[in-house]
């Protein structure tokens, strides 16, 4: 069997990879059973030494890697070398905060001493999406490696070059063969993985199916498991909101990543009194926005992902239509000189949403901006929660009284005030509700794969 990549741009393949045999599966699975002590040996400092490392090659490479995701799943390149360089980012913070997170911590008890040590669990298995090809993995490798746990990575099956590109750059810093291993699989061979005795946990990123799946087989053999799943966050705009850069972050927050990201504000929530002149805004900037091949300097969007991704937006929106919902502007198939059979998407937004439409109700992951139309804060509260995702939400306002509100009442992993939502390696990040449970990232995701041993001594 063999797994392809395939340019969005231009649905071309253009690289074929073998799959993981299983033979190959099992001696990864041995070898990484054997990463564990290996990494362990290697000790604390010299980790962190590797992670440091590893960040300088990022660097180095994020022209490289970058311009590979930006082949496989059409990200601008920009964005693409962003990404990468952000991956060193993470690598540099566990360096620096992996040690101190690790060491232990003594407890005062009545008699005698007691301390908390942080123990590697063993190989984890990582389940991870396309979007950010990069970013998703190294968001777990990096604390893992910190750690001492082998990573075992079953990567989107649209982009098996990044995949490996990591499995090779990571062991280039010199961590020991074992410490992490991409396998080339399908999906349904994800589950032995999980019921295999030498892993020891999993994370997923990705949809809610997957996660459930994931999850299932975890709890079935009582692993631990992390998932990090959709989200529909919600942006707020309030009368006292700087409308202008509420408008700015609001095209950012909603058209990165070509619109294809879990934390993209997509349901824009606005007060009635601003409503019109954000909307006016808003409608000229997105559809000023430049659609064309993600490795041009000056382009905004590049082609979603695949072309089952843009039938699904498609069809989200003429069932959104279908319900009563308007399509102001855009959402239509694009067109771009010279790649007809590219991917593309006009970004497009849509008002007057019914609860019966799609769009009411379901992620959609591609850019297209939801609008909403409120009386009050209570009442945007009350429609930003209804939903059954909880991952991240904004709100623009200046008054503070609203922002404490806010904070408290939205239910999200994450309240993003007078910004966008966005990931940094020392703040925890994940959801509620079905955007899954557990936080990667900061201390958080270090702890989800340790094992906190209480030591007691007479
Ligand atoms: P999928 O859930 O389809 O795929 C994610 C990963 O899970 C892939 O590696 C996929 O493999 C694998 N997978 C799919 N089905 C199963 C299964 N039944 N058992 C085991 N593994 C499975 O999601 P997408 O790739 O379409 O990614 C988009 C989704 O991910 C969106 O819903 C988005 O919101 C979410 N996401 C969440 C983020 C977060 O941090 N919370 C961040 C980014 C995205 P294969 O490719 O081989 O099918």
């Amino acid at each position: 069997m063999t797994i392809q990549s395939r340019n969005p741009a231009t649905n071309q393949a253009f690289e074929t990879y073998e799959e993981t045999s299983p033979d190959a599966l099992e001696e990864a699975l041995a070898c990484a059973e054997e990463g564990t002590e290996a990494l362990r040996l290697m000790g604390v400092r010299e980790r962190a030494r590797g992670l440091e490392r590893l960040a300088d090659l990022l660097e180095e490479r994020a022209e490289e890697y970058g311009r590979l995701a930006s082949l496989e799943m059409g990200k601008t390149l920009r964005e693409a070398k962003a990404e990468v360089r952000k991956c060193a980012l993470a690598c540099r913070y566990y360096a620096q905060e992996g040690p101190g997170f690790l060491a232990d911590e003594p407890v005062k008890i009545d008699e005698g001493s007691a301390y908390v040590a942080h123990l590697p669990l063993g190989p984890i298995l990582a389940v991870m999406p396309w979007n950010f090809p990069f970013w998703q993995v190294f968001r777990f490798a990096a604390p893992a490696l910190m750690a001492a746990n082998p990573g075992l990575l079953k990567h989107a099956s649209n982009v098996p070059g990044c995949a490996l590109a990591i499995e090779k750059v990571i062991l280039d810093a010199g961590f020991p063969r074992g410490s992490f291993k991409t396998l080339l699989i399908g999906s349904k061979r994800v589950e032995g993985v999980i019921r295999d005795p030498r892993a020891k946990g999993v994370t997923l990123t990705g949809s809610g199916p997957a996660g459930a799946a994931v999850a299932k087989a975890a709890g079935e053999e009582i692993k631990p498991s992390l998932l990090e799943l959709g989200g529909s966050d919600p942006f707020i705009v309030m009368p006292s909101a700087d409308i202008g850069a509420a408008v700015d972050a609001a095209i950012t927050g909603r058209t990165q990543n070509n619109g294809q990201s879990c934390i993209a504000a997509k349901r824009f929530i606005v007060h009635d009194e601003v409503y019109d002149r954000f909307r006016d805004a808003f409608a000229e900037k997105l559809g000023a926005l430049r659609l064309g091949d993600p490795l041009a300097e000056d382009t905004d969007i590049g082609p979603l992902a695949s072309a089952s991704a843009l039938d699904e937006v498609l069809e989200q929106i003429e069932k959104s239509v279908g319900a009563g919902a308007k399509l102001t502007l855009g959402g239509t198939r694009g067109e771009v000189e010279g790649c007809p059979e590219g991917n593309w998407f006009v970004p497009g937004m849509l008002e007057d949403i019914p609860e019966e439409a799609p769009a009411f109700r379901d992620e959609i992951f591609a850019p297209v901006a939801l609008l909403f139309r409120v009386p009050s804060l209570d009442a945007a509260i009350e429609l930003a929660n209804d939903s059954a995702f909880g991952l991240g939400s904004a709100i623009f306002t200046k008054d503070r009284a609203e922002v404490d509100h806010a904070v408290r009442r939205l239910e999200a992993g994450a309240t993003a005030v007078n910004r966008i939502v966005a990931s940094d390696p020392r703040l925890p990040f994940g959801g509620i509700k079905t955007s899954g449970y557990g936080r990667e990232l900061a201390k958080d995701g270090m702890m989800a794969f340790v094992n906190k041993k209480t030591v007691t001594v007479s």
